[in-house]
Order: structure tokens, then sequence, then C-alpha cells
């Protein structure tokens, strides 16, 4: 058993490789994963079946297309879905790392980031020396609709989300934590996707969530569950969390007080964008998302 670190103080590569695969969520299709030490600070994606061209950092700016998950472009290629590895990755206080996929997504496994966590236990952590989190020179706001985020500058990480939703068995729900890793894996990992039954065969007549299954999100008809039972009460919100630090992964794990009101991949990433310093550091990060 893996004792994870009790902060983010610490930057953290892997000790050794380790690999998944699984169907994608949207094209159904098998995907693999091997997760590598990195050298270099960030998420480093790479072709399983191109080694030669090399490896390229996650950003914001690669994000190009957030409805139903975060789906990045690289390159020519497209790859979907990257939101729970990466929270995993930033949750478990793993700075460091490389990510050599094949197929265009990453394996949606049982729809939360706890089997991620356990291969990042079975490959083990090497500390890499002190880190710095990244911090706000000042408050950052998005807003989309009805849905907001807002960033706070703060002495520690400590993440809080809100939904709402028509549906009885979802309604309002409320969760926040101060992230430490140990918190991460206790109380966000297991979190799994959900969904709605009405828009299910939508999806699939748009050729969408090919891969998805009641093994892997949870499923809401109104005001009950297809396939209870939930792994927490409020396992909706927890997950709406999850992927807020997964999308937010794409820039680091900032060292900000975040609250999500009806988050979205859109409105995350819309965040994660704004917390991207700018590359002249004369030119202070804007307060407001464009
Ligand atoms: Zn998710």
């Amino acid at each position: 058993m893996i004792i994870w670190p009790s902060d983010y103080a610490t930057a953290y590569t892997l000790a050794a490789a380790v690999e998944r695969q699984g169907v994608g969520l949207h094209s159904g299709a098998n995907c693999r994963v091997r997760l590598q030490p990195g050298r270099r600070e960030g998420y480093w994606v790479g072709w399983l079946a191109d080694p030669e061209e090399g490896l390229r950092r996650l950003e914001p700016s690669l994000v190009a297309d957030t409805r139903l998950c975060t789906a990045l472009r690289l390159g020519q290629r497209q790859l979907a879905t990257v939101e729970h590895l990466l929270a995993a990755l930033a949750g478990t206080g793993v700075s460091h790392a490389e990510l050599w996929v094949e197929g265009g997504e990453i394996p949606l496994l049982d729809g939360s980031a706890l089997p991620w966590v356990e291969a990042i236990a079975e490959a083990g952590l090497v500390p890499l020396g002190p880190r710095q989190l990244r911090s706000l020179p000042g408050p950052i706001t998005c807003q989309q609709g009805e849905s907001f985020a807002v960033a706070l500058p703060s002495d520690q990480p400590r993440f809080s989300a809100a939904v709402e939703y028509p549906q009885a068995a979802i309604g309002r729900q409320v969760f926040s934590l101060t992230l430490t890793p140990e918190a991460f894996v206790a109380e966000l990992a297991p979190a799994r996707t959900f969904g709605f039954l009405e828009q299910v065969e939508q999806l699939r007549e748009l050729g969408l969530i090919q891969g998805g299954a009641l093994d892997n999100a949870l499923v809401c008809d109104g005001d009950r569950w297809l396939n209870p039972p939930l792994r927490y009460a409020d396992e909706p919100v927890r997950h709406k969390l999850l992927d807020l630090l997964g999308d937010l992964a794409l820039v680091g794990l900032p060292q900000a007080q975040v609250f999500a009101y009806r988050g979205s991949h859109g409105l995350h990433t819309a965040l994660a964008a704004a917390l991207e310093p700018a590359p002249d550091q004369a030119n202070p990060l804007p307060s407001v998302c464009p």
C-alpha cells in the first residue's frame, strides 16, 4: 500500500512505467496509455505508434472540444477524455509525467479517477525536490451563462463545487475540500461520471458515447439511478470537482481557492486558460476570463 504525500510541497514523478487499456467513451474503440516517468515539469503526450514525433506539453490552448469531455487537438490528431487521468496525476501530486497514448481517447475505465490512482500507486512515486504551486496575483472570475468559476489567492489549494439539477436524484449538491493527495484519493478519485437517461439515446444517434455503459457511468432517470449503489451520496458533485481538478491540471495545480458553480468542461478550461501565465511577465493575468 502506497502512502500518499500529505501535501504538494514536493515535486514527484513516477518510479516506473505503467500501462492501462480500455474502451474510449466516445469512439467505443480500444485505447491504451503508458504512463512514464518525466524529466520535465508538466504532463507531456506522445503517440505509442509514432514515438519519433516526440512529446508535446499539455496546455489550455490545445483544448478543441468540451461538450462531453475535454478533448485536445495535438497537431492532426485529437485526444479525448483526458480529464480523469489528469485529475489523478495532479491530485496524487505527480507533477512530471509522460503519457504515451494509442487511439484517440484516454480509456474511460470505471468512469472515475480511481483506476488511474491505482496505476500510479503500482508505478510508485519518486520525489524530485521542492515544488512551488502556481500562485495567483489576484482573483480571477469566469462566467458562462448561469455558470461561473472563481479562483482566489490562498495559502493552500482548496476546491469547491456546487451543482443544481432539476432531476430529483441529484438536485442541489455542494462539496468542498482542502486538497491534499490523501484527501484527493479518499474523497474525489472514486467519484464516477454521470449522465442522464434522456440524453443517452440522443448522444448515441449522434455517434457519441459509443463506449458508454452502465459499468462506467452513473445514469440518472429523474428521481432514481439506473445503476446504484452510489459510492457517495453526493457522488455527482464530487465528480464535478474531479473534472475541475483534471481540467485545471492543463496549467498545473494552482495555489488557490477555486469554486465552480454548475461547472462544465467549457467553464473549467476557460478558467485554466485564464490561470496560464502570460508569456510577457510584465502583463499580469487577466482578472476576468475572455
Ligand atoms: Zn468526468
